[in-house]
């Protein structure tokens, strides 16, 4: 079922760069302590901020930016070693006060509405489940968004970004040359310092060491194969 959506136009965006297809979606969290502030903020033409789309936490879904400009959501930031995120994606904040303001679970309202806007993006443009990808993901040395609270596994479900399941080919030991070249093939930088932490974040919420591991490196393994890379 598609969400309402409410008008609550934002100035802050540009052309998106000639040619460019848009083709990944950003999910974020909006990281205030109120909705309303968020909004007001996406909307302030002082704040060089913005996002297509916000979802309040009742499912109301709030559109800034029309999808065929470059809203400006992701800041500095790569994905499968390209930058300028924003030049070809299409970007939801999700509200949440985050990790600075009391972080808390996503009420089943808002993922229903979530989940509906991901599918209507994701039909408009192709976008395809592998390309679906959290703020951390892009810009894991800067971002946390949306976190470890975040309900990945049921968007997985509904066809909108991956959930690797490793199996028995998946175990077994590794170096840090295959850990760098799978969080490549993933998509990841994998010079970043706190990539392992934004992977694990997404795929393995319970533990966030940042460390590599063998249960981290097998989510890696199931994933890279399930994105076909
Ligand atoms: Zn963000």
């Amino acid at each position: 079922m598609s969400p309402t959506i409410v008008p609550r136009p934002s100035p802050n965006h540009g052309p998106r760069p000639v040619g460019m297809p848009v083709e990944l979606l950003v999910l974020h969290y909006t990281g205030m302590p109120t909705a309303a502030a968020a909004l007001a903020r996406l909307c302030d033409p002082a704040s060089g901020v913005s996002a297509h789309y916000t979802v309040d936490e009742d499912g109301t879904v709030y559109a800034h930016v029309p999808e065929d400009r470059r809203a400006w959501h992701a800041g500095v930031s790569t994905w499968r070693g390209a930058g300028d995120v924003n030049g070809r994606s299409i970007g939801i904040e999700i509200v949440n006060p985050g990790h600075e303001f009391g972080y808390r679970p996503f009420p089943a309202a808002q993922m229903d509405a979530v989940e509906g806007l991901c599918r209507a993006v994701m039909g408009r443009h192709g976008i395809s489940a592998a390309d679906v990808v959290a703020h951390s993901d892009v810009a894991p040395d800067r971002k946390e968004d949306p976190g470890e609270l975040f309900d990945w596994p049921r968007l997985a479900r509904a066809g909108i970004g991956l959930w690797p399941m490793p199996s028995r080919e998946d175990q077994g030991p590794f170096d840090a040359a295959e850990v760098a070249a799978l969080l490549t093939r993933a998509g990841y930088d994998a010079a970043a310092p706190r990539v392992l932490l934004a992977v694990q974040r997404r795929y393995r919420p319970a533990a966030l060491t940042g460390v590599a591991d063998s249960e981290t490196v097998a989510l890696l393994r199931a994933l890279v194969r399930a994105m076909g890379r």
